[in-house]
């Protein structure tokens, strides 16, 4: 039977609570409440799941050494979908982590098949640049192309003995070579910072989308099976769960519609946002008798995960939509002031971003 999480497809998960069962994913909200002010995304509970984040934790408490791997794929634009990361960076980043950022460039050449200097425009122009944008500090950071990394790429070649085929098909259902070998280059990415030349053996976590659990799987077993030569911890994870694409269904790169790219023209982003899936009703009188539905609201979705930090005025805007006192017109006017805003601002912070991308990223 085929995986039902595809790092390389598209996943669509219906019921979250049930990688907790199926994966051995842990609820995040048994550790919400030992965490001092956590993120947005965390309190929103946008972030789910995790595995062993009471290891980073409690390191974090002692003093001692933890840090952080986080990828992009630089096979497209990138969208409100791939902030909710970066968002999350800034606040391990505002911890004191150690940030390590691979630019996935082996997978998105061997298996979404894009030139390398495809590759390399897009990981910077559309990816680091946007992440500097969005607040990202050079400090205690380390931004490298995957195939430029000789650390991991030489861990990625004597890891390849550390797992049968039978697992990767146990793990990833159909696989290439293209396929595994981006598989053991991201399980390099997320051990290398624990060699003694870089932050030497700690917890490392790796905040990702549900869909990437396979990849954590394959690095935890990989680490365990290797610690008593490498002394490697197995990584922990958090995992958040995906931003609804506009049309109500899943937000696809493929499919333009379904998402506000973070450099959209403002004409394109207002026609989106106001043409997108809301939880409206027929008609208004329908909305003031039954009330709207934030719950299947995209546009409600991008104001909770993205536009609105009040959690008050996020409150409220569920409650009055819910009694049927908010009209969509009048709250998608809402949410098209905080994204115009946010887009104006974001658009000019990238031209001063493109001076400073030699602070982040790395030769080897
Ligand atoms: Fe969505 Fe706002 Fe309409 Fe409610 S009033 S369904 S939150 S657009």
């Amino acid at each position: 039977m085929m995986p039902e999480l595809d790092p390389w497809g598209s996943s669509d998960i219906e019921d979250y609570a049930k990688l907790f069962d199926e994966f051995g994913i842990q609820p995040f909200e048994e550790i919400l409440g030992s965490i001092e002010n956590p993120h947005m995304l965390m309190r929103r509970k946008i972030v789910f799941g995790h595995r062993d984040l009471e290891r980073v934790l409690d390191a974090k408490r002692k003093g001692e050494r933890f840090a952080l791997v986080s990828g992009m794929m630089p096979s497209g634009k990138m969208h409100f979908g791939h902030k909710m990361v970066v968002d999350q960076l800034m606040w391990w980043q505002d911890l004191g982590t150690p940030l390590y950022i691979p630019i996935a460039s082996v997978e998105a050449y061997g298996v979404r098949e894009k030139s390398l200097d495809e590759v390399e425009r897009l990981g910077i122009e559309e990816y680091l640049v946007n992440y500097i944008a969005l607040g990202l500090r050079p400090d205690n950071c380390t931004v490298y192309f995957q195939e430029k990394r000789r650390a991991v790429d030489t861990l990625a070649l004597l890891f390849s003995r550390r797992v049968t085929f039978n697992e990767l098909r146990a793990i990833y259902g159909e696989l290439s070579p293209a396929k595994i070998v981006s598989a053991l280059v991201q399980v390099g990415d997320i051990l290398h910072p624990q060699l003694q030349e870089y932050e030497g053996p700690c917890p490392v976590v790796v905040p990702v989308g549900a869909d990437q659990d396979p990849h954590i799987r394959l690095t935890r077993d990989i680490a365990s099976r290797a610690s008593s030569e490498f002394g490697f911890q197995p990584c922990a994870a958090t995992y958040h769960r995906f931003n609804s694409g506009l049309d109500g269904g899943k937000m696809s790169s493929s499919k333009p519609s379904s998402y506000i790219a973070l450099t959209e023209t403002l004409k394109d982003a207002r026609y989106k946002l106001m043409n997108a899936f809301t939880g409206g009703r027929d008609t208004l009188k329908e909305q003031k008798e039954l009330g709207g539905r934030p719950d299947i609201c995209t546009v409600y979705e991008l104001m909770k995960l993205h536009l609105e930090p009040d959690d008050a005025k996020l409150e409220n805007t569920f409650r009055t939509c819910a009694a049927g006192e908010l009209m969509c017109g009048d709250c998608k006017k809402c949410a098209w002031d905080l994204l115009e805003r946010f887009l104006v601002e974001h658009q000019e912070k990238r031209e001063k971003a493109r001076d400073r991308i030699e602070e982040y990223l790395v030769k080897e």
